[in-house]
């Protein structure tokens, strides 16, 4: 047999047999790296959900102008459909809240990324969080300043730690070191600071503050969806509070309070004061008493935010949803800037207490 003979019978062997095996799947990125528990097998066709806050707080007709109204609710419809667009692409949960959180980071209209409120000395300090509801990963970042120029997209920063560091946390200037060996973008100090948080900050700090309502805008940002794969996952970026003291940390970069997902239960970001926030593991509560107690997310939801925050005095809110695409927007301030895109496409943006909060309530 010649060589070239003994080459052809070898190739069309090689192609035949290629021929008889099973399509690979197409796995992401996510989940070839880690097992998945609860995952869905996958089906290409299962329904996609989406939903954010841009924070809760004193929000009524009264203190709005039209103008800020209309950018509020461009900027929610933005960064709703750069997340839905992701997952109706197929890509994950994941990667669906860092796209709408990123929307919102640089958004001025929010408190995150651009548009971040001021500590009390009068520089940003940003926090951030971020949860795989299928894998239990998670990542934050915790006080990075931005006085010598900040992290733009912080949720990038705590998507970093979760995919790139042993850690779950890390903050201040170890967290800006990793972002920088990450080749994250860093943007100069003044980008961050908006002639609105500006104002905020000075009658926060001046005699007229006695006036607590600014410090009542909880305009943190938060996403949570539900991919193809019927995977969830959550995530959560803020300036903190406004006027608060240097060093501080709120619940929004902690795991369980700020931010949680889990596959077995509900993935919950939330905004409001959040030493409360902390003190009653708000986000985790909401998915524990969903998986010991049986109950609809609906009610996990209402009992902590209605009932359990309440009591204790804390102000605020959560989104959150379930592995059905249920979704839950409970707050118990005056207004809560929130939007979602259910199982069915059905598109709601809201930001008064008195607008429809979903579709399906
Ligand atoms: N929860 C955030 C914090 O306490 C504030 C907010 O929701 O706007 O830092």
């Amino acid at each position: 047999m010649t060589s070239l003979i003994r080459f052809s019978i070898i190739t069309t062997g090689l192609i035949l047999l290629s021929a008889c095996q099973p399509e690979a799947p197409v796995a992401n990125t996510d989940q070839a790296s880690a097992p998945r528990a609860n995952s869905n097998t996958g089906s290409d066709n299962a329904s996609v959900a989406i939903v954010i806050h841009g924070g809760a707080g004193t929000i009524t007709r009264e203190a709005m102008t039209p103008d800020r109204e209309a950018a509020i609710r461009g900027a929610l419809e933005q960064a709703l459909k750069a997340g839905h667009d992701r997952l109706s692409a197929g890509d994950t949960s994941i990667e669906a809240v860092i796209a709408a959180i990123n929307v919102m980071e640089d958004a001025p209209e929010f408190n995150a990324g651009r548009g971040a409120v001021l500590n009390h000395e009068g520089f940003v300090e940003l926090d951030a969080s971020l949860m795989d509801g299928a894998t239990g990963q998670a990542g934050a970042i915790a006080g990075a300043s931005t006085q010598d120029g900040g992290i733009r997209y912080p949720i990038r920063a705590a998507h970093a730690v979760m995919t790139d560091s042993p850690h779950v946390m890390l903050s201040g200037a170890g967290a800006e070191a990793f972002a920088t060996t990450q080749g994250l973008e860093f943007i100069e100090s003044d980008w961050f600071i908006t002639d609105f948080r500006y104002q905020q900050w000075e009658d926060a700090r001046s005699a007229r503050a006695g006036n607590t309502d600014t410090a009542r805008w909880y305009s943190t940002v938060g996403a949570v969806a539900l991919d193809q794969n019927g995977n969830l996952a959550a995530g959560t970026s803020t300036g903190g509070m406004t006027n608060k003291r240097f060093g501080r940390i709120g619940d929004s970069p902690i795991i369980g309070a700020g931010t949680y997902a889990d596959n077995a239960s509900c993935a919950v970001s939330a905004t409001g004061h959040g030493e409360f926030f902390i003190r009653h593991v708000v986000a985790y509560d909401i998915c524990a008493r969903m998986r010991h107690k049986g109950v609809s997310l609906d009610q996990a939801a209402d009992e902590v935010i209605h009932g359990v925050l309440v009591d204790a005095g804390g102000d605020g809110g959560v989104i959150a949803m379930d592995r059905q695409g249920h979704i839950a927007m409970p707050f118990n301030t005056e207004g809560m800037y929130r939007a979602s895109i259910d199982t069915n496409g059905q598109m709601t943006i809201a930001i008064y207490g008195d607008e429809v909060a979903n579709p399906s309530e």
